[in-house]
């Protein structure tokens, strides 16, 4: 799904992090590692249980502070809902469409073909120099589906 070497976006979000003077604690080490790989598209509540499980002394208040300045700096995408239960994608920060499975809440993005397409449609009709985009799509997985 990810083509995104994370040992490679580790080091790209420490290069951002490092400019702003951000002090590199192995707990925020052990944060960024979670979401260069953001396997599952992992919400701030999962990384805390993940950090806390190899650092017992972290705090929720250091994971949200980390995340939320590594997206400020455009090095993770947040996937926002409307009831707060906000995810997030540190392997590919850049806008991309997502599949929502509205039951189990799994998240997937594999490559489409026609985003760039799309966008320069959407720009040529309206007119708009557009920046981005949030694309997202809900439906039921196919483990999900399987279950009905
Ligand atoms: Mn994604
Ligand atoms: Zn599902």
């Amino acid at each position: 799904m990810h083509s995104r070497e994370p040992g490679r976006r580790i080091d790209e979000m420490l290069a951002k992090l490092r400019e702003r003077e951000f002090r590199i604690t192995p707990q925020r080490l052990a944060i960024l590692k979670i979401l260069a790989a953001s396997e599952g598209h992992p919400s701030v509540d999962d990384i805390y249980r993940e950090v806390k499980a190899e650092f017992p002394t972290t705090s929720l208040a250091t994971v949200y502070k980390t995340v939320s300045l590594l997206k400020e700096l455009n090095e993770a995408l947040e996937l926002s809902f409307p009831d707060g239960s906000n995810r997030y994608d540190g392997n590919n920060p850049a806008p991309h469409p997502h599949a929502i499975c509205v039951k189990c809440k799994r998240i997937m993005d594999p490559e489409l073909m026609n985003i760039d397409a799309l966008t320069e449609e959407m720009s040529r009709k309206t007119g708009y120099k557009i920046f981005y985009h949030e694309l997202e799509f809900f439906g039921l997985c196919p483990e999900c589906q399987k279950k009905n």
